[in-house]
């Protein structure tokens, strides 16, 4: 066991939450953030954004966001 505790680890959803994040992106958490609210708010300072899908909360990273600049509603 080592000291050091991984803390939680958000990584994006990709553009539409059924993609892959073309970069694999995560957050990079503080290393004082260990909660997935401490670490998603890491993320916002970084410009990430969640978004809501299917009663579950998808976590885009900031170039998937500016990937999808065009809503795509069906
Ligand atoms: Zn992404």
């Amino acid at each position: 066991m080592s000291a050091h505790q991984l803390g939680v680890e958000i990584a994006c959803d990709g553009p539409t939450g059924g993609d892959d994040c073309p970069d694999s992106a995560a957050v990079r958490a503080r290393f004082t953030s260990r909660t997935v609210r401490q670490v998603r708010a890491d993320g916002r300072r970084d410009g990430w954004t969640t978004r809501r899908a299917q009663g579950r909360l998808l976590d885009i990273c900031p170039r998937c966001r500016t990937h999808t600049t065009t809503e795509t509603t069906r």
